[in-house]
């Protein structure tokens, strides 16, 4: 019986000679770059961020065809998180490179052990439409530290953006280490029938569990990062203003289309009306007190097609026809894609907007008396990828720590844990599986692979023959 290789099967699949061919070229230079140094990942790291510097302009121009993105936004949401990952990356990867030494167990003593960290291979890197560079090229930062290839599949949605980081990567990679294959979910799972080493996503559940499926056929290692509804708690220890603040910073950036964007409010009844009074005020000052000023607002983006207009539309009419109170916004047009800042209040059990991940600015507001009732809450639905608390008294802020389960947190701010280049950015179950960033990027990206080297241990005592002596030693 023979055993067909990784790539023979790839052969097998229907896929287009050029993207099979890139595969396997990519499959046969990926051996090589096993012994590359630190210094050699840098400074191609280097020139992929000297080429997103570079191109900052075409950059927000590509944005702003596709969605209206602020440029402001781009800068600060697309360019910067990926320049930091680069950053913190020439910093720190020759120590995360550095095989990990461990001491030995009881039963190893005599042997010396480390953990390597060895490329996976060839990956494949499928990013969304909501940030289009950063999901894209964050992925890619860490596949390069860690030593890969990459196929890299943007969102179809963005075509402005797909292009340019097709353009991007080509003018700054060979195609056998790093290349881009545009096109739609059909070249999405053309692309997962290939044997790659590993696969990271980052999109919608639905999607998650498909790509899942696919890389569960060749054994490929998986990182997802899903979606999924982020609480914010609002408790009545809360600095209200700075809660309001915050909590428009980063719901209505980007319109609201963030993966870790606050999805759902619990507001202690206690101060409910005044963070709702506070709220509606604090997006007149940002965005425009109507919808005819937000509609001219140089700072909101738009919806990024008429199907997402549609969706979120359909969340909020579902709500409004079920009796939810307007706070703000509600105003939508279909033409130019727009959704005013909208808050609600008052919703019936039922409304879609409390079932499904929002995507949009939309923001329901539920009140609380009794915090138990809303960690069991936030406890019995999906993992969410995020949860946000906003309090100052220690002792809630930790129930709710203690009580509940997301793929991150913060208290007191929302959302800035993503650029944080410490900590682990992924979700848990429905929310995703593995991490991103810096180190634990670098480690998703790479295999540990345990070496153990035998020195003076006694492990060759317990071969057979199983002798009276080793009969008497192995008694427990
Ligand atoms: P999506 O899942 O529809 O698409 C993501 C990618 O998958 C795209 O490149 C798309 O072409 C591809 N795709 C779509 N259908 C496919 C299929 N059947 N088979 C294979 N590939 C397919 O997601 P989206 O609409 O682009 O992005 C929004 C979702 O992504 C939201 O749920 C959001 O929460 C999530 N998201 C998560 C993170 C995170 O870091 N966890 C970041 C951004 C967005």
């Amino acid at each position: 019986m023979t055993t067909k290789s990784r790539a023979d099967r790839a052969s097998a699949t229907a896929l287009p000679e050029s993207e099979l061919a890139l595969f396997r070229r990519q499959q046969a230079f990926a051996p090589s770059l096993r012994s590359t140094t630190a210094r050699e990942r840098i400074d191609k790291l280097e020139r992929l961020g000297a080429a997103l510097r570079a191109r900052q302009r075409e950059i927000e121009r590509a944005a702003a065809e596709d969605f209206g993105k602020p440029p402001e936004e781009v800068a600060l949401s697309e360019l910067f998180p990926v320049l930091h990952e680069i950053a913190h990356a020439k910093r720190h990867l020759k120590k995360w490179m550095k095989p990990r030494r461990v001491p030995p167990t009881m039963a190893m003593f005599g042997t010396r052990a480390e953990v390597r960290y060895v490329p996976r291979g060839v990956c494949l890197i499928v990013s969304p439409w909501n940030y289009p560079f950063n999901l894209s090229f964050g992925p890619l930062v860490s596949a390069i530290a860690a030593g890969n290839t990459a196929i890299l599949k943007p969102s179809e949605l963005t075509p402005s953006c797909s292009r340019l980081i097709a353009a991007i990567v080509a003018d700054t990679f060979a195609p056998d280490e790093v290349a881009v294959v545009e096109g739609n979910a059909e070249v999405a799972s053309r692309l997962l029938a290939l044997p790659f080493n590993h696969i990271f996503f980052t999109g919608s559940t639905t999607v998650g569990r498909i790509v899942m499926k696919a890389a569960a056929e060749h054994l490929s290692s998986v990182t997802l990062e899903l979606g999924g509804k982020s609480p914010f708690i609002v408790d009545a220890s809360a600095d209200l203003d700075r809660t309001v603040r915050n909590l428009v910073g980063t719901k209505f950036a980007n319109k609201g289309q963030t993966c870790v964007a606050p999805d759902l409010v619990y507001v202690h009844e206690s101060v409910r009306e005044d963070f709702l009074a506070r709220l509606k005020a604090r997006i007149a000052h940002v965005y425009g007190a109507d919808a005819q000023a937000q509609r001219a607002s140089p700072d909101y983006a738009r919806v990024v097609n008429t199907r997402h207009f549609e969706r979120v539309k359909g969340l909020l009419d579902d709500a409004l026809a079920r009796g939810a109170r307007l706070v703000a916004g509600g105003d939508t047009d279909a033409a130019s894609r727009f959704i005013a800042p909208t808050v609600l209040t008052d919703l019936a059990p039922g409304s879609r907007i409390l079932e499904e991940e929002i995507f949009g600015p939309l923001l329901p507001v539920i009140g609380y008396r009794n915090l138990d009732a809303v960690i069991r809450e936030i406890d019995a639905r999906p993992t969410p990828l995020a949860l946000y608390v906003f309090g100052r008294d220690r002792k809630r802020i930790e129930k709710v720590l203690a009580g509940t389960v997301s793929g991150g947190s913060c208290v007191n701010h929302s959302v800035v844990h993503f650029l944080h280049g410490n900590l682990p950015f992924g979700g848990l179950n429905a929310s995703g599986i593995g991490n991103a960033h810096g180190v634990h990027g670098f480690r998703a990206f790479s295999h540990e692979r345990a070496v153990l080297v035998d020195r003076f241990s006694i492990a060759h005592l317990l071969f057979p023959p199983y002798t009276p002596r080793v009969k008497a030693l192995i008694r427990m």
